[in-house]
């Protein structure tokens, strides 16, 4: 439960249609998740060095409150170019986790 949205991304992603948009429900219900469970800021996690592109590597550790992540929506990273099944690129990997 919760990551529906992430594994409609993956099948979409494999059959060579548009997973952007599953992609960001799963974010926008996350930290509504987190909003709910009364924190006030995410920090962004890519896969780390090596295995998420530069662009998403370049948020990596990003603290942000949930209002700003929301209104501004940083992931999916918009010029991520991971190639994650050799199908696409453009599957962002990076997930937000509470900032304690
Ligand atoms: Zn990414």
């Amino acid at each position: 439960m919760g990551e529906s949205h992430y594994d409609k991304a993956i099948e979409l992603c494999k059959s060579g249609e548009n997973f952007i948009n599953e992609l960001k429900k799963r974010h926008i219900e996350e930290l509504h998740r987190y909003k709910e469970a009364g924190i006030k800021k995410v920090e962004i996690l890519t896969a780390g060095p090596g295995n998420s592109c530069e662009e998403c590597y370049k948020l990596h550790g990003k603290v942000l409150t949930i209002e700003e992540a929301l209104k501004t929506m940083p992931l999916p990273v918009r010029g991520c170019n991971m190639d994650v099944f050799g199908v696409e690129k453009g599957f962002c990997r990076c997930g937000y986790v509470a900032d304690l």
